[in-house]
């Protein structure tokens, strides 16, 4: 998350009168930017990837682990010995040649003031090479962080603090709830980043909705859990703030665990990888077909069994983030008549997407959300000036949102080629894609970012991922992939990833035949494409250049129903592929292929040497065994570890105590990966389960 600059933020209200102008203006520096940059050529193939850690304090003689509020103090030392490193000081933890080529991870701030992110210090290029440099760069910055710590400090990759907000002493140093800012009756406003657009954001999105932010999770129910569950850390009887009425007018639902702050959905961590396409044509392209595999891959890393003490029953973090940051107002979300408000919005600006926009003959108009809402005003404005149907409508919807946190020195003048103004909608809208145009000031192309995947526990989960994610991009350029699903059911699926153990137990919409077009004689379909041009590529690189999406776009066979494109599947078929054998009107088809044998089709296809090869083979033996149930998700294991701890009374309670263990496990495992092929995966499943565990 990029900081905006300093300034005097408005307070709600104020805000809210401001909001025209801000969109106004964002749309003009919308504009100057998509001029600019809409026929931008030949961007090189580069992608990144953004790790999130927590930072915890370790006390070895009370057996606790706190979460460490020291994000500043961390920062600061990173950024001084970077500059040291650039002086040619002896640096003992930082490399200066790094820092010379800029390959040295970059740390950056975020929500939670126990938070860090790292990214590389430049984006990865084309080469395989770079996707077996993810995981050691991913470990040398845990090393790195790790290094600018106190001794007892430590971070780590878990998507949430299991005891955020309990009612013991959780952060170190300890701050009591609640502050005028969060009004949280479970954490204090120093949970937050001090720099003023956090606690702003926060506050306003409060005043917003006029009411604290609302995030119940259904509790999980063990043997001795009561039924029906009232969560015990609620207090009913706060004075202190007019929100704090909010538990006395039914906020907390039952059988739920009840948070009410953006640090609960802001606070966790998650695993992002930006692309940046050829040009615009491919990044419209590129945000569409990933779209779909949002949900899988979010049910795929699931990672988040755990909060505020309490064993939930869902597995990933995705709808407590959308809930903590929700700030529809009740005539928005449909509790009371449209008065004051423009529209009724189906969605939490935090949500899986709504929109495609791929310039693609086969995108049918039955694949868009019906519950699309756009500024039909602002979409006009972008119509006037030019731009297309599908894309004026995607920022037109992302532009139905107020702007949260304004700085008054930013309305004295609009800069026309800055961005500050569309950027602060744009980076609101926290979508599980996200298409970001180029910044007016830096040579950088059309990106897009896939945003849906959980944190995951160790570097080897981590780069298994990144690099599985970058290779299906690669796939899809070079097949020219077919993904396409109605939105609804990805917004579906994105409900469906949230199950408990949804990887293996649930079905997810998918798309049956992902292919372009096929006549009937072309088949078997993975020989047809593997045997495809293969002559490229002696320069070992992820290039597609050639493929048939470069061509110019043909008329499509008429369509069948869109309900007949797709049907629900498991996640083992959609990644491993389904050998069933279903018909369709053109003739007999194949199962779905797989993710993983069309990325394996992808590498047939470039000559890559076999030392290569196997290296990228353990990254994909995770992604395919996890799919297929052979390695659990971090969500299972926390969960089983949890359950078979001898301190756990099989009651929902994650106790101070089994927080302390598990974090050693954790770090255990962190060691453990990697060393003779073992991924800690292996390891997890393996553990002995001490009690007799019922499902
Ligand atoms: P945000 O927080 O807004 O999503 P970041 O600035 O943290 O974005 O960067 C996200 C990722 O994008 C990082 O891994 C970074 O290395 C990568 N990145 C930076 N420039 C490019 C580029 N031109 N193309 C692709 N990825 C890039
Ligand atoms: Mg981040
Ligand atoms: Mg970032
Ligand atoms: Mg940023
Ligand atoms: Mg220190
Ligand atoms: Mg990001």
């Amino acid at each position: 998350m990029g900081l905006l600059a300093l300034g005097t933020p408005l307070s709600w209200p104020e805000a809210k009168k401001a909001a025209n102008q801000v969109r106004e203006w964002g749309i003009e520096q919308l504009l100057t930017i998509w001029r600019k940059a809409k026929s931008k050529e030949r961007d090189a193939l580069l992608w990144g990837d953004e790790i999130e850690y927590l930072v915890v304090a370790v006390d070895e003689e009370q057996k606790k682990v706190r979460l460490s509020l020291c994000q500043a103090e961390v920062l600061n030392e990173l950024a001084r010995d970077t500059e040291l490193a650039k002086e040619d000081t002896v640096v003992p933890d930082l490399q200066e040649d790094a820092v010379q080529s800029g390959t040295l991870p970059t740390f950056h701030p975020e929500f939670g003031r126990f938070m860090l992110e790292a990214t590389p210090g430049k984006p990865w290029g084309i080469g395989f090479k770079d996707l077996l440099d993810v995981e050691s760069d991913m470990k040398t910055r845990r090393v790195i962080a790790k290094a600018h710590m106190d001794p007892d400090q430590y971070p780590i990759t878990l998507t949430t603090f299991p005891r955020l907000g309990t009612l013991d002493d959780y952060t170190s140093p300890y701050y009591p709830p609640s502050g005028p800012m969060l009004r949280s009756q479970f954490v204090p406003d120093e949970i937050a980043n001090p720099h003023i657009r956090f606690p702003t954001l926060a506050a306003n999105i409060r005043a917003r909705r006029g009411r604290k932010v609302e995030i119940n999770v259904p509790v999980f129910h063990d043997k001795n859990t009561p039924t029906p569950f009232s969560d015990p850390t609620v207090n009913y009887d706060l004075h202190n703030w007019p929100e704090d009425d909010d538990v006395r007018k039914g906020a907390v639902k039952p059988d739920c665990v009840y948070m009410d702050a953006m640090a609960f959905g802001m606070g966790s961590c998650c695993l992002q990888i930006t692309f940046q396409a050829k040009n615009i044509r491919e990044g419209r392209m590129l945000y569409d077909q990933l779209s779909p595999l949002g949900p899988i891959l979010l049910a795929l890393t699931a990672a988040t069994p755990i909060y505020k003490g309490f064993l939930v029953d869902t597995d990933v973090r995705w709808n407590q983030i959308s809930r903590a940051v929700d700030d529809r107002t009740p005539e928005e979300l449909g509790e009371a008549p449209l008065e004051h408000d423009r529209w009724r919005i189906p969605k939490s600006r935090y949500a899986s997407n709504s929109t495609y926009i791929a310039e693609d003959p086969r995108l049918r108009p039955e694949y868009m959300d019906p519950q699309l809402i756009v500024d039909g005003a602002l979409k006009q404005k972008l119509l006037d000036a030019g731009m297309d149907e599908l894309l004026a409508t995607h920022f037109a919807h992302l532009f139905i949102r107020d702007p949260i946190v304004i700085f008054s020195e930013d309305l004295k003048q609009l800069d026309p080629e800055g961005s500050n103004h569309f950027e602060n909608i744009q980076s609101t809208n926290w979508q599980h894609m996200r298409f970001k145009p180029p910044p007016p000031d830096a040579d950088i192309g059309w990106r897009v970012e896939f945003r849906s995947m959980e944190i995951q526990i160790t570097d080897f989960e981590n780069a298994a991922f990144s690099i599985f994610i970058v290779l299906v991009t690669r796939a899809i350029l070079s097949f020219d992939l077919n993904f396409y699903v109605p939105i609804p059911r990805t917004t579906e699926n994105m409900e469906t990833a949230h199950i408990r153990d949804a990887v293996t137990r649930q079905k997810f919409w998918f798309r049956k035949d992902p292919f372009p077009r096929r006549s009937p004689r072309q088949s078997p379909v993975l020989n047809g494409i593997g045997e495809s041009d293969g002559t490229l590529d002696q320069n070992q690189g992820l290039d597609t250049t050639r493929t048939s999406s470069n061509c110019p776009q043909t008329p499509l066979p008429s369509y069948g129903p869109v309900e007949d494109e797709y049907t629900l599947m498991s996640i083992d078929e959609i990644i491993n592929g389904s050998h069933a054998t279903t018909s369709t009107g053109d003739g007999q088809s194949e199962g779905f292929p797989g993710l993983i044998p069309l990325v394996e089709s992808y590498l047939d296809s470039v000559n890559i040497d076999v030392a290569t090869r196997c290296d990228l083979e353990r990254y994909l033996d995770l992604i395919r065994k996890r799919a297929n149930g052979t390695l659990w998700t971090g969500a299972k294991w926390l969960r089983e570890f949890v359950r078979s701890h001898p301190d756990y009374k099989f009651d929902s309670v994650v106790s101070e105590r089994i927080v302390y263990d598990m974090f050693n496990a954790v770090e255990e495992v962190g060691k453990t990966e990697g060393k003779d092929g073992a991924t800690g995966w292996e390891m997890f499943s393996a553990i002995e389960r001490k009690r007799g565990l019922d499902d």
